[in-house]
């Protein structure tokens, strides 16, 4: 780990100023995941920003919904009384990652800047164009189980590792960000960016700019919902697939559909044709079938991964299944019946 200056921010300003101030500088909140990358020399901050005593950590209405501050702990966003009973496809997603002690620590805006797990994004032994720009990417041609099959580029296939973003994707919420311009709102799927030319951007933020909040929508999809994640092991893994469905019913009939899944892409993914052809459609697995061959239909394997594509197609049905019927996946009982 190399050595580096500690900052306290004591205003949203501070730290805005600071992180503008230093393109070699990094914010850190729970730091949960750029401790590991920084004693994995992966980021080598000459400057932390510590944002932890900002008042950025109440969870409160916000325009017919909630409005979630960057500095939330994810345990306590999963168990906030109006979360679990509003937004319970967050609260499930949430406990679906990671483990008790590190959702203690780790925030809300923390979760969304998480970074892959690629191994080779983690050995800086080997080359990676997220790491290293133009050093190229060995794992399109090296081992690629747990990478993208949507969305990916010539330099590029890894996937976003959360689950918290994938509901939030679903439900698509907009995250408020502060920068030396002002403040300004991202809709979640403008948020996180595909890999292209430039796989070492995440993100759309800007130079400079923090997130201060995230706000939930008044549509809570309360009823109809569900998070179901498919991984190696039943807890503390990432996900090889993960579907976040949210319907509004009518009857048997789908009123209003979104979908997102997360382990497939750079992003949450989500396709604007396939919610809209199962509006106003019969939930019936067929319906489901139909929405997940236009999401797969694009879907382009690499040597390891071509059972992420069917193991989608599966999951699609299987959680749009348990959404409609009211029955979402328990987060407790991990096991698929
Ligand atoms: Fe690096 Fe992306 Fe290639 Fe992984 S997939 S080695 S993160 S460039």
């Amino acid at each position: 780990m190399n050595r580096f200056a500690y900052t306290r921010a004591g205003t949203v300003a501070e730290a805005v100023q600071a992180l503008a101030a230093d393109p070699a500088a990094r914010i850190i909140a729970g730091g949960t995941n750029l401790v590991d990358l920084m004693k994995y020399n992966v980021e080598r901050p000459d400057r932390l920003i510590d944002i932890t005593r900002l008042p950025l950590d109440g969870i409160e209405e916000h325009e017919g919904g909630l409005r979630l501050g960057a500095l939330v702990p994810n345990s306590r966003a999963a168990y906030d009384e109006r979360v679990s009973a509003r937004y319970p496809l967050l609260a499930s997603a949430i406990l679906a990652g990671a483990s008790p002690q590190l959702r203690n620590a780790a925030t809300t805006g923390g979760n969304l800047l998480q970074r892959t797990r690629c191994y080779y994004f983690y050995d800086e032994g080997t080359p990676c164009n997220k790491r290293v720009p133009g050093s190229g990417c060995p794992a399109i041609t090296g081992v690629n189980r747990i990478h993208a099959i949507l969305g990916a580029s010539e330099r590029c296939i890894a996937t976003h590792p959360s689950d918290l973003c994938v509901a939030l994707a679903a439900l698509e919420a907009v995250v408020q960000v502060e920068g030396p311009d002002g403040a300004r709102a991202i809709p979640m799927a403008e948020f996180h960016r595909l890999p292209g030319d430039e796989p070492q951007r995440d993100t759309t933020l800007r130079h400079g700019e923090i997130i201060t909040a995230v706000d939930l929508p008044a549509e809570d999809f309360s009823r109809h919902y569900t998070y179901l994640k498919l991984r190696d092991r039943l807890s503390y893994a990432f996900a090889l697939v993960s579907v976040a469905a949210a319907l509004e019913m009518d009857g048997d009939t789908i009123r209003t559909a979104r979908l997102a899944l997360g382990g497939v892409a750079h992003k949450p993914w989500r396709n604007a044709e396939a919610e809209a052809r199962l509006q106003g459609r019969p939930a019936t697995p067929e319906t489901f079938r139909e929405a997940a061959d236009v999401i797969l239909a694009e879907a382009r394997p690499y040597a390891h991964n071509a059972f992420k594509i069917e193991l989608a197609r599966r999951a699609i049905v299987r959680g749009l299944s348990q959404a409609a019927a009211g029955t979402p996946q328990s987060q407790t009982d991990k096991r698929i019946q």
